[in-house]
Parts: structure tokens; C-alpha cells; sequence
């Protein structure tokens, strides 16, 4: 028997009856994201390994088990190491910081605003919600004068809004901030320091954590090591008096916007980059897996990765899970709004010229290519949802005119059409529309 092939583990073919939805969030999300000023950014879905572990941080999860590697070994033809040392991205931020300081755009404009929309990768087991290629949709504010706690608010209120105008509704703000990076070694000090008698207690990932980024155990999932660290009740005390004052403008700010959000100390984002402000968006109806989104600021990442000293802010939102949360209140339209069904051999010909007219009318329109049988025709454009059926048989040509049947309303009427003159049916088809 000859072998079939099933979608990839982890990944998912979006079909015609379900594209739309995807096309309809990525033109929501673009509108909006160009009102709030950002330009749209596509780089390549791969990139130098190097950059993934150098901006996440060679201790992050992402970087220890989820990077997907391009095989060390390229096409005959080329010298071996031409594909090692890339992966397949997965998330975008380091990439697009990339390719901020590659095409110099720090020359252009002292602040510089950028989205994408794309396709991200990560080797993780796969599960509802988690898929090991997944879509997101992020921006990213960078340039000199981006160290400021309006800026801050204005892209943390930039996720929810994108989030609302796509119909969501039922999902939590959490924000925190991390401070400087002098604050962030101070808050690893105490971290550390109280976490050190408990070590035996931690799960096998977190005495891990301990070891080499000790931030890390704020994200464990595990009941016993999340009892332990809260016990620990850090706080913000690890914060200077200028970060302070710099979240509480934030959050001031975000009062000012009307923005609903929970303070949450223990909040801290899994890669290295991160300092001041973080935040996640989760939506409790999507279960286990219910983080729609995350970003944060990153002022010295732009520096690290050999740019200048610019400061950075960003955030990526989660599509499939996006479309997850949309799910129970969508409803799918039909495909195309007119089917043609032509009775017999000569009737078929007219249909298929009748189809070109009302195409080219930006009328969406498609039709049965060969004879079978009404009944069968017609239980297939019902099932498409079309709003009309155009009937043509022996009589319609014979009296040179269309049978047009109203799918809503169950009604149906003769149309003449004289020669190739549709005028009086493509009035018809686009009354109310
Ligand atoms: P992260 O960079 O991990 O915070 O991801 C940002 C958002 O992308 C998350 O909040 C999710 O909505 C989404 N996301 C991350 N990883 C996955 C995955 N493996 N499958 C599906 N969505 C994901």
C-alpha cells in the first residue's frame, strides 16, 4: 500500500474553512498596530543559533530544550556546514533586534516601531495550546528614547487593545517589573539567599534553576515549589528607589488608560533579556495552557547583541490561542456568496461564462465544472452556506433567463438575461450586500 503522509506532530494545517478567521485577525492586527504607529518587519524564520542563546540566555528553557536545529548537514552540493550552527526561530524579538542593528536603523529614527506576524518554532511536547510550530504577533519599540514609563503603558495597553478589538474579552492583565539590571542581581541575591534551605525540597528542574538562574523558580508550575517561594515573600524589595518610582508611573499611566491589570511580584518573564516592566495576558477558559501573551522591556539586549545603547520594549501575543479563545463565539462564513449549477451540457457553458462575469464583478461566486445531479448540488451548496443558487437548464437557455434561488429566504425567481447582459441579475445579487 503507498505510504500517506500525516501533518508534522505539533503542527497544523489551517484549511480553507478556517483561513479566514486567520485572515481576519492579521488584518485586525495590522490596522491597529499602524494606528499605534508600528511598521510592519519580516525576517528570516531562521537564524544563527547564537543569537537565540546569547539574547535568551544560554540557561533559558527555550535555549536547553526547545530549540529546533537545521541539520548539521546541508544538500550534497554544499559544504557541510553550511546549515549548523542556525535554527529555526523560536520568537522573534531577538531576530527583529538583529535586524535593527544589521540594516542600522537606529541612523534612521530615535525610535523606532515594529511588528510582525509569523510562524515561530520550539521542540516542545506537544499539547492543546502548545504546538511546535505557532504564530504570533508581536511589536517591538526600540531607540534611544524609548526609557519611558508612558512608552511602557502604551504597549502594555497596545496587547489588550489588540486582544479587545478581536472580540476577546474574558482575559487577565498580570504586570511586574524587574527593575534595572542592578536591581534584577539584587532581587537574584535575596532569591538565592532564601531559597538556599529549601533546595532539597525544590522539584529536580528548579534545584537545577537554583544552580544557574535562580529567577527561574518564580515560573515553576510545581504546587510545592511555588508554596516555597511565595513563603519567601520577596516582594519588591530587591527595587531601587528610581525603579519604584519608575513602575509606579507605569502603573499610573495605565490608570490613565483605563487598562485593568493585577500587580503580580511573583510575575517574571523566562529569558535573560528582561528588565523594569513585565507582563502576561492569560485567559482562564483556555486551561492548562493559558497565556495569550508576554512581553517586557529589554534596554540591554539592543547593546549586548553589538548595537548601540538604545532601550527596548516589546510584546508577542499567542495566535492559536487567540483563536482558541475566539473559538465559541465565531462563526464561519460561507466561502463563496453565489453557486452556479448548470443542468445539461450547453447550460454548463453558460454557467462558466456567467461565473467569469460575476467574478469579475467582485462577486464571489464558484459553480459544479461537470453534470451530477441536482439533488446532489444542491445539498452541496447548502452545506457551503451560499447565500444564492443560480439554476440553469434547457428552459433557462431556451427563454434566455436564470433560476435564482435565495438560500435565506427559501424563495426563487426567474431572471431574464438577454444574450450576456447579467445587469438585472448582478443587481439582484448584490442588493443588501
Ligand atoms: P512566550 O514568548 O513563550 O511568552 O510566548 C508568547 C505567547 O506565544 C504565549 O503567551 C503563547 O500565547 C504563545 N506561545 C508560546 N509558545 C507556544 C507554543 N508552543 N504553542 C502555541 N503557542 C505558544
Amino acid at each position: 500500500m503507498t505510504k500517506t503522509f500525516s501533518v508534522p506532530r505539533g503542527t497544523s494545517d489551517i484549511l480553507p474553512a478556517h483561513a479566514h478567521v486567520w485572515e481576519k485577525i492579521e488584518r485586525q492586527a495590522r490596522r491597529l498596530l499602524n494606528t499605534y504607529g508600528y511598521r510592519e518587519i519580516r525576517t528570516p524564520i531562521f537564524e544563527e543559533t547564537e543569537l537565540f542563546a546569547r539574547s535568551m540566555g544560554q540557561t533559558s528553557d527555550i535555549v536547553q530544550k526547545q530549540m529546533l536545529h537545521l541539520a548539521a548537514q546541508g544538500p550534497k552540493d554544499s559544504p557541510p556546514s553550511q546549515l549548523s550552527g542556525l535554527s529555526l526561530r523560536p520568537e522573534n524579538t531577538a531576530a527583529v533586534v538583529r535586524a535593527y542593528i544589521h540594516n542600522d536603523l537606529s541612523r534612521k529614527e530615535s525610535l523606532t516601531k515594529l511588528f510582525y506576524i509569523g510562524p515561530m518554532f520550539r521542540g516542545e511536547r506537544p499539547q492543546k495550546g502548545r504546538l511546535r510550530q505557532f504564530h504570533q504577533i508581536g511589536v517591538e519599540a526600540i531607540g534611544p528614547g524609548t526609557l519611558s514609563p508612558l512608552l511602557d503603558a502604551e504597549v502594555i495597553a497596545l496587547s489588550v487593545h489588540v486582544l479587545e478589538s478581536l472580540g476577546l474579552k474574558g482575559f487577565q492583565l498580570k504586570i511586574n517589573t524587574l527593575g534595572s539590571l542592578e536591581d534584577k542581581k539584587h532581587f537574584t541575591q535575596l532569591l538565592h539567599k532564601g531559597l538556599k534551605p529549601y533546595v532539597p525540597e525544590l522539584c529536580e528542574d528548579c534545584r537545577e534553576r537554583f544552580e544557574r538562574n535562580v529567577l527561574r523558580t518564580l515560573d515553576c508550575k510545581q504546587k510545592g515549589c511555588r508554596e516555597i517561594v511565595q513563603g519567601l515573600n520577596v516582594g519588591h524589595r530587591y527595587l531601587s528607589p528610581e525603579s519604584q518610582k519608575y513602575f509606579h508611573q507605569v502603573t499610573e499611566a495605565l490608570d490613565s488608560l483605563g487598562v485593568q491589570y493585577e500587580v503580580s511580584v511573583k510575575l517574571v518573564r523566562g529569558l535573560d533579556y528582561y528588565t523594569h516592566a513585565v507582563f502576561e495576558i492569560s485567559d482562564p477558559s483556555l486551561g492548562s495552557q493559558d497565556a495569550l501573551g508576554a512581553g517586557g522591556r529589554y534596554d540591554n539586549l539592543v547593546s549586548q547583541l553589538g548595537g548601540p545603547p538604545v532601550d527596548a520594549i516589546g510584546f508577542a501575543l499567542g495566535m492559536e490561542r487567540i483563536i482558541l479563545a475566539l473559538a465559541q463565539e465565531e462563526q464561519t462564513p460561507p466561502s463563496v456568496n453565489v453557486y452556479i449549477i448548470g443542468m445539461d451540457e450547453p447550460s454548463l457553458k453558460k454557467a462558466f461564462s456567467l461565473l467569469n462575469v460575476l467574478r469579475r464583478e467582485g462577486i464571489s461566486s464558484d459553480m459544479s465544472y461537470r453534470l451530477t445531479s441536482l439533488k446532489n448540488q444542491m445539498r452541496w451548496a447548502n452545506k457551503m452556506g451560499v447565500r444564492a443558487v443560480i439554476l440553469i437548464g434547457e428552459d433557462e437557455l431556451k427563454r434566455q433567463c436564470v433560476t435564482l434561488k435565495d438560500m435565506e429566504k427559501g424563495s426563487q425567481e426567474q431572471i431574464s438575461i438577454t444574450g450576456d447582459d447579467y445587469q438585472l441579475l448582478k443587481d439582484k445579487l448584490t442588493q443588501g450586500s
